[in-house]
C-alpha cells in the first residue's frame, strides 16, 4: 500500500486483518492530508473558534489546534508502526515497469514484490500564480495550520468547501476575510439554493464575498491584493495572508506511465481497479474522491475484492453523501438537480423543502437560515439527492444517504418516527409534504408520471436506446 493516509490506512489495516502480509509504504506523515494538514486541524479550529473563551485569544487557540492534532498524529505514527501484519516503510516509493515497487528512504533503497499494490498517496493544494505575492504571504492548507499569530485581513482565493470553512472559522476569531472567487457562487459543488443561504450568511458574519473575480498580482509596499473582477480590476486593501483554496492536484508521480492517468486523478472502475492487474487506487489519488470518508469507502471495495477474488464485483458503487462544516453547515448527497433533470427529464422530479425557522427545533433555538430540500421521483417519491443547510445538519445526512441508496421512497421515508423537538423532524415534514401532495392529487401525479415515462423512453428510442 503506498501512502498511509485516510485511504491507505484503510486498505492496509483491512487487508492486514484478513490475514494479507502487508507493506505500508509513507514518504511523509502517517495519518496523511486528514490528520495532518485536513479534516482534523481545520474541524479543530472551528470547534474551538466557536467558543467565546478561545476567541479571544488567537494565538493560544490556534496553538491547541496543532496540540489536538500532534497528539492524533503521534498516536497514529505508534499504533499503526506497531499494527499486527503491518510493516511500516518510510520513504517515497514507486511502481516500476516491472510490477516492483521500489521505496528510496533516508535509510537506501528497497524493492518490494507484491501480487497487489494499492495506490493511496492523495492530493496537494493547487496552486495559481500571484505575482508579487512573497511566499511568507501565501497559505494553503499545509501551512495555514501552522500560524503563530492569526492573520489581520485574510484573502481566501477559492470558494469552495475549504475557503467556507475557514472563512466562517477565521471571521469569528476577529480576523477580517475576503474572499475571492471565480465562479458566480460560493460553494459551486453544491445546490444553488444552498449557496445563495451561505453567502447571505457570510454577509452577515462580516465576511466579504467577491464573485467572477480573479486574483491577478499583490503589491507588497501597499499590502493589496490585486484582483480583476465584472467591473474591472480592483484592490483588497490591507492584506497579510492569501490562503489559496482553488482545488487539489492528485499526487501521481508514483505510477506516472504505469497505469492510465487522466486531468484529474488515476483512472478506476467503482471497485479501485487501475487499468494495470494487481494495480489499484483509492482516495484523491482518483477521478472518484475527495473526502476520507469516500476514500475508506473506495478503500473497502478494494479489500473485498483482493481478499476475496471470488466474491462477484458487482453492484453500484454507494452513495458518497458531502458536509461542508461552514456556518450553516451544507450537506448533500445525490446527484445535482440539474443532473437528474438530464438523467429523467425536466418534470419528472419534484422538490420538496422544508424551512428549518419553521420547525420547533428551528424556533427553539433561534434557527434563521436553513432547510431540508430532497428531490425525488414524482408518484413513486423515490429519493433521489437531498440537500441540507443550517447548524449540525451533517448529523442529518445518515438517514438520507440511505434512503438515496437503498432507492427508498418518501412514502416510506415518513413512516420513520423523529424525536421531537429535532432539527430531523424537518425530513418527516418533507416527506409528509410530499405525501399529502401526491395522495390528494393522485390522478394529476399519475398522469405526469406517465407523460415524463413516455418522453424519456421516446427519447431513448431516438437515440438507439442508449437511454
Ligand atoms: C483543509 C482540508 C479539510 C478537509 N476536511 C475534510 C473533512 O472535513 N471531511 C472529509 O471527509 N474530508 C476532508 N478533507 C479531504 C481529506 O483530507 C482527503 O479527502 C483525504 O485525506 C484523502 O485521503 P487519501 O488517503 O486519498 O490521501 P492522503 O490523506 O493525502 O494520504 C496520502 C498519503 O500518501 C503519501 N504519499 C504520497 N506519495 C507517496 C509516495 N510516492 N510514496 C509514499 N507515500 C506517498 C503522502 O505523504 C500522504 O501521507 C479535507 C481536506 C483539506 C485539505
Amino acid at each position: 500500500v503506498i501512502g498511509a493516509g485516510s485511504g491507505g490506512l484503510t486498505a492496509a489495516v483491512g487487508l492486514a486483518g484478513l490475514g494479507r502480509r502487508v507493506a505500508l509504504v509513507e514518504a511523509e506523515r502517517v495519518g496523511g492530508d486528514c490528520t495532518n494538514v485536513g479534516c482534523i486541524p481545520s474541524k479543530r479550529l472551528i470547534h474551538l473558534s466557536r467558543n467565546p473563551a478561545h476567541r479571544s485569544d488567537p494565538a493560544a487557540l490556534l496553538a491547541a489546534v496543532r496540540a489536538t492534532r500532534d497528539a492524533l498524529a503521534q498516536r497514529e505514527e505508534r499504533e499503526f508502526g506497531d499494527w499486527k501484519g503491518i510493516e511500516l516503510i518510510r520513504g517515497r516509493a514507486r511502481l516500476e515497469e516491472s510490477g516492483r515497487v521500489v521505496v528510496r528512504g533516508s535509510g537506501g533503497g528497497r524493492a518490494i514484490i507484491a501480487r497487489d499494490v494499492v495506490i493511496a498517496t492523495g492530493s496537494r493544494p493547487r496552486l495559481i500564480p500571484i505575482p508579487g505575492l512573497p511566499p511568507g504571504r501565501l497559505l494553503t492548507n499545509e501551512t495555514l495550520f501552522e500560524i503563530a499569530e492569526a492573520p489581520r485581513h485574510l484573502a481566501i482565493v477559492g470558494a469552495g468547501p475549504i475557503a467556507m470553512e475557514m472563512a466562517c472559522a477565521f471571521a469569528r476569531i476577529g480576523t477580517r476575510v475576503t474572499v475571492v472567487g471565480g465562479g458566480s457562487r460560493v460553494l459551486p459543488q453544491a445546490d444553488p439554493d444552498a449557496s445563495q443561504v451561505l453567502a447571505a450568511a457570510l454577509d452577515e458574519q462580516g465576511v466579504r464575498v467577491l464573485l467572477r473575480t480573479e486574483a491577478r498580482g499583490y503589491g507588497d509596499d501597499s499590502e493589496a491584493l490585486l484582483v480583476e473582477g465584472p467591473s474591472g480590476p480592483g484592490r483588497v486593501e490591507g492584506v497579510d495572508r492569501v490562503l489559496v483554496a482553488v482545488g487539489r492536484d492528485p499526487v501521481t508521480d508514483a505510477v506516472d506511465g504505469r497505469v492510465d492517468v487522466g486531468d484529474d486523478g488515476i483512472r478506476v472502475d467503482g471497485w479501485g481497479r487501475t487499468s494495470r492487474r494487481g494495480v489499484w487506487a483509492v482516495g484523491d489519488v482518483t477521478t472518484r474522491s475527495h473526502q476520507t470518508h469516500a476514500a475508506d469507502a473506495d478503500a473497502r471495495r478494494v479489500i473485498q475484492a483482493i481478499a476475496f477474488p471470488w466474491i462477484p464485483t458487482v453492484g453500484r458503487p454507494p452513495a458518497i453523501p458531502s458536509a461542508v462544516f461552514s456556518d450553516p453547515e451544507v450537506a448533500w448527497v445525490g446527484p445535482p438537480a440539474g443532473r437528474l433533470r438530464e438523467r429523467y427529464g425536466p418534470d419528472a422530479i419534484v422538490r420538496v423543502r422544508v424551512e428549518l425557522a419553521d420547525t420547533d427545533r428551528g424556533l427553539t433555538d433561534d434557527v434563521r437560515r436553513g432547510f431540508v430540500a430532497i428531490d425525488a421521483l414524482r408518484l413513486t417519491g423515490r429519493v433521489l439527492a437531498a440537500t441540507l443547510v443550517g447548524p449540525r445538519v451533517s448529523e442529518l445526512l445518515p438517514l438520507l444517504t440511505l434512503a438515496v441508496s437503498r432507492r427508498m421512497s418518501l412514502l416510506r421515508l415518513g413512516r420513520v418516527v423523529h424525536a421531537y423537538p429535532t432539527l430531523a423532524g424537518a425530513i418527516g415534514r418533507a416527506a409528509d409534504d410530499f405525501a399529502v401532495d401526491t395522495l390528494l392529487n393522485v390522478r394529476r401525479e399519475v398522469v405526469a408520471a406517465i407523460r415524463t415515462r413516455a418522453a424519456a423512453a421516446g427519447g431513448a428510442l431516438r437515440h438507439g436506446g442508449a437511454g
